[in-house]
Parts: structure tokens; C-alpha cells; sequence
């Protein structure tokens, strides 16, 4: 008890998304957890869009369960974890993961859990793979065996976000390369990546192991993108998402 007052004390912990600090037996302040952009049950379960963009991109994956909004605080406290070196996010963020993987895939049985690959060049340019330690976490709360070097990113694309809808698909294009296609054959997969914006490159991910005969694609946002016509939400999940900042 008292070496973790003084561990407190002198590395205290903060809520990821407003900076305060909190006790190290929750992962955020109860503000927060009150209060983040959760999702809702109105978006289609397959592109995790309202309204619904599955036809207009050819989507072949099977379902996607997103936590968030990417919004606001979400915004911020993700843009700390890839850029501003903020790892230790990772087990909170994954506290969440595994929690919608949990309430929307509560029937399925999940062989491998693949994060979205970085290219080497990126991932030498950041000084780390921001998604492989949030995926190393899930992995180890959820049970999936984590596979991290089965798909690699061969292609170095430019960036998503200067592009338009319909050139984030074809930026993509050959973008992967699936090294271990006997890893893959007959399995249900569980994709994970931290936002979704089109959805270009989970789409392009499910497109490659479903051709290397995955029997299932599955995926795991920490965060999706909402449409500007999107209506305001009237039902809170907030309730349901960790009391005292807990799981
Ligand atoms: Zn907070
Ligand atoms: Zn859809």
C-alpha cells in the first residue's frame, strides 16, 4: 500500500483523454467515462457508418465493432498515443476494445487477432508500432492469439487523410502482402486498428485474407469517424462502459 502511494506520488496516473489524475486502479475519471463519444446501436454493423457506406466501397468484411466517435477528446488522446509517445495508453484503450469485442461478437470464436501492419519505413520513422502494443494488450484480455507478422505492409501509401473517399480505396491497392497463408486458411480473424474513417484499410486487409481463405473477417476500432448529418445521440451507453472508470 504504501509503495503504491509513493508510486502515485511520484509517477501519478492521468485520464488519457482530460489530463487529470486519477487513482491506478481506473483507467479514466468517472467525468470521462461519463461523458466520452461512445457509439451507438444506430450505425450499420457492418461499416460502423451512418449512413451506411458498404455498397458505395464494395465492403467484404463481416461486421466491425467501434467504441467511439473520433471526436473531441477521443481525437486527442489517440493523437498522444501514435505521436506524442503516450504507450501506456494502450492498455486503456484496449480495456475498451476488448469490451465491444465482448457485447458485439459475443457469439463468435476468434482464432487470430492481426493488427493493421505498419510499413518498416513508418514504423522506423515513429520509433515504434503504435498498434502492435495496443494489440499485444487485447490480445492478452481478450485470449486471441495475436499474430503480428503474418500480414505486412509492402507498400509505402500516402497519407489517408489528404486523399478523398474514393482515393483511400485505390491508395490501398496492393498496399499488403500475406506472408503465412497456411496461418490463415479456415480462420475467423479479428482485425484491429485504432480509427476508421472510410474504412479503405481494414476493407483492403479483410479483401487479402479472405483471399488467402480466412473463413472469417471481423474488426476492432477504437474509434470511428461520424457523418456530419450524423443526429445527436439520445441514448447513452456511458453507464454500461466501466463505473468509476473500471473494468
Ligand atoms: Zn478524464
Ligand atoms: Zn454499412
Amino acid at each position: 500500500m504504501i509503495w503504491r502511494r509513493l508510486l502515485q506520488a511520484i509517477y501519478p496516473q492521468h485520464c488519457p483523454f482530460c489530463g487529470v489524475i486519477i487513482p491506478r486502479a481506473q483507467i479514466t475519471c468517472q467525468t470521462c467515462a461519463d461523458s466520452l463519444p461512445y457509439v451507438d446501436a444506430r450505425l450499420c454493423p457492418v461499416c460502423s457508418k451512418r449512413p451506411c457506406i458498404c455498397q458505395e466501397h464494395h465492403f467484404c468484411l463481416d461486421g466491425t465493432a467501434p467504441v467511439f466517435f473520433y471526436t473531441g477528446s477521443v481525437c486527442r488522446a489517440i493523437l498522444h498515443f501514435k505521436k506524442h509517445g503516450k504507450r501506456y495508453y494502450a492498455d486503456v484503450f484496449a480495456a475498451y476494445m476488448a469490451k465491444a469485442v465482448a457485447e458485439k461478437f459475443s457469439g463468435l470464436q476468434f482464432d487470430l487477432l492481426i493488427p493493421v501492419p505498419m510499413h518498416p519505413a513508418d514504423r522506423f520513422l515513429r520509433g515504434y508500432a503504435h498498434m502492435d502494443a495496443l494489440a499485444k494488450s487485447l490480445s492478452s484480455r481478450t485470449g486471441i492469439a495475436l499474430s503480428n507478422h503474418t500480414v505486412r505492409k509492402i507498400k509505402r501509401t500516402k497519407k489517408q487523410q489528404s486523399l478523398s473517399a474514393h482515393e483511400r480505396f485505390y491508395n490501398l491497392q496492393q498496399a499488403f502482402q500475406c506472408s503465412k497463408p497456411q496461418r490463415i486458411k479456415g480462420k475467423t480473424i479479428l482485425v484491429c486498428d485504432d480509427v476508421l474513417t472510410t474504412g479503405a484499410t481494414v476493407n483492403e486487409l479483410a479483401r487479402l485474407l479472405k483471399q488467402s481463405g480466412a473463413a472469417g473477417v471481423y474488426v476492432v476500432v477504437l474509434a470511428t469517424t461520424q457523418h456530419p448529418s450524423y443526429p445527436k445521440r439520445v441514448v447513452s451507453s456511458a453507464g454500461k462502459r466501466g463505473e468509476n472508470g473500471q473494468f
